[in-house]
């Protein structure tokens, strides 16, 4: 056995701890009861230890160092080589207990979240929050000085998103919203003017009917939860996440709420493009860096296409909608499907992320994109976030917040592992619109979708983009699949043309 497969060998090792992570992850977040906290971090601490000492072992370093030494590695064993490379040389460099105490602290601040969030006061969680930021600085300054860099947030950039700096995404945000503000105003000046009926927005669907629609969606994308072969399952959190527990084992979240049908409905369609996207996985790659290194720009591009270019299409709900109105037993049998397509499409600014128009959306990411980069500079302090994130909203979305539910505390990123994450939907928007335009050089979208005719898209999306995981970074990754360069172009003529054709601008 060369030095290189024996590497591989510790390397699955590490995969499997991770996974194993991945399952009290899952039940940290659906069953846990609340008492288990405390032991729950003790056992979380545990194996990120026992990933650690790998990473850091004699062995694991030597048998990398050997690897490096073999002339003969073709290019898919030398992109797993540079991954292992990059963050064996990443982790030796950060000081032995920063990511377990990050972890530790993310645990808990998650929990006093919900607390926080359920009485609707952030000075319950600002104290926890400060902690797991200055971690999370603390990670990034010694991860900018890892890349010789000055910026902690570019520090933390590069780990999530290589080969992107703040500076690209800044520049592809503010080309993003060149577009973007005029089309949204556009759209506000016009709908003035329409004359819809949106209230059925308002209507009470019962948890029980919503479980039935999500369960029909996961039908629809051939996402199997209820088989004696089944691969998947639809848990339910306040805050819609998936897990991808093992090969055949990814499990996805979904939050209902009765006054708030849509929201549930499109965070299946969200969450199933994860899920999908974690089934497509190469399985001759299993356990290797290529399947586990992963990128948020990436995974939400999967997740936001299934959101938007699957959920919201016209084609999808032209067949979908007999169905859904059957589902839920006639709440909706007097609205027709003009009416129910604009009104889960309009434009709406408001203060929530979750349930966002694919206009406005993009601005929630922007506002946190520029919170998380003062933070991070020190231009921002934990205390003053909640003021300026309300400020922001009001700045771009003219969004009066009316508490810190509605603002700072609505997401969990921040009280948990994912600091600087958010980008991740934005980009993934983003190259969604090449994605769209690419795959229907190949597979009509509308058409299988008019016939309820997943599978094709399925297959495509699969074998041309899930199966290839982390073999490339985000950029060059986005360019294989496409077989262009990035172009936020794309984007603008996907919105443009779906939002002139429903405003009939
Ligand atoms: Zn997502």
């Amino acid at each position: 056995m060369s030095s290189y497969d024996e590497l591989l060998k510790v390397y699955k090792e590490i995969t499997l701890l991770n996974s194993l992570n991945s399952v009290l992850y899952w039940d940290t977040n659906t069953v846990m009861p609340p008492a288990a906290l405390s032991y729950r971090s003790t056992q979380n601490q545990y194996l990120s230890n026992q990933v650690n000492s790998i990473w850091r072992s004699d062995r694991f370093t030597s048998l990398l160092k050997e690897s490096k030494k073999l002339s003969n590695l073709d290019n898919f064993q030398t992109r797993n080589l540079s991954i292992i490379e990059e963050e064996h040389q990443r982790r030796n460099y950060l000081p032995k207990d920063l990511m377990s105490d990050i972890s530790k602290q993310a645990n808990t601040t998650l929990e006093i979240w919900k607390k926080a969030k359920h009485k609707k006061d952030f000075l319950i969680v600002q104290k926890d929050l400060k902690t797991l930021f200055e971690l999370n600085l603390n990670y990034g300054e010694v991860l900018a000085k890892f890349y010789g860099i000055n910026d902690p947030y570019e520090g933390q950039i590069r780990v999530r998103e290589p080969g992107m700096s703040v500076k690209f995404i800044s520049n592809v945000f503010n080309e993003t919203k060149k577009f973007l503000v005029p089309l949204i105003a556009k759209t506000q000046q016009r709908a003035l003017e329409l004359d819809y009926d949106t209230s059925f927005l308002n209507r009470i669907v019962p948890k029980h009917v919503q479980q039935n629609v999500a369960a029909a969606i996961c039908d629809y994308y051939h996402y199997d939860i209820q088989s004696n072969a089944a691969n998947g399952r639809l848990g339910e959190v306040e805050h819609p996440l998936t897990m991808r527990l093992g090969p055949q084992d990814v499990r996805i979240t979904v939050n209902y709420r009765e006054h708030k049908f849509v929201d549930s409905l499109f965070a299946t369609h969200h969450e199933l493009g994860h899920a999908i996207d974690g089934l497509g996985a190469n399985p001759k790659w299993e356990g290797l860096p290529v399947n586990s290194r992963r990128f948020p720009s990436i995974g939400e591009c999967y997740s936001r296409f299934t959101e938007n270019k699957i959920g919201k299409n016209i084609n999808f709900w032209e067949t979908f909608y007999p169905k859904f109105q059957q589902l839920t037993n006639g709440i909706f049998s007097d609205v027709d499907l003009d009416t129910f397509f604009f009104g889960t499409n309009m434009v709406n600014p408001g203060p929530l992320r979750i349930g966002a128009d694919e206009l406005t959306y993009l601005i929630h990411i922007i506002i946190r994109f520029e919170l998380e980069r003062d933070l991070f500079t020190g231009k921002l302090s934990i205390s003053e976030a909640p003021q300026a994130w309300n400020e922001l909203y009001k700045k771009y979305l003219n969004v009066e917040v009316k508490d810190d539910t509605e603002g700072i505390m609505q997401d969990l990123h921040w009280y948990s592992l994912y600091w600087a994450y958010f980008q991740g939907y934005a980009l993934g928007d983003i190259f969604g619109s090449q994605l769209y335009y690419t795959l229907q050089k190949h597979v009509s979208l509308d058409v299988n979708l008019s016939e309820s005719n997943f599978l094709p898209i399925k297959h495509w999306l699969t074998e041309h983009a899930f199966s290839l995981a982390g073999l490339h970074d985000p950029l060059p990754l986005i360019e294989t699949i496409c077989n262009d360069k990035l172009d936020v172009g794309y984007h603008k003529n996907y919105l443009e043309k779906k939002y002139n054709k429903l405003y009939d601008l």
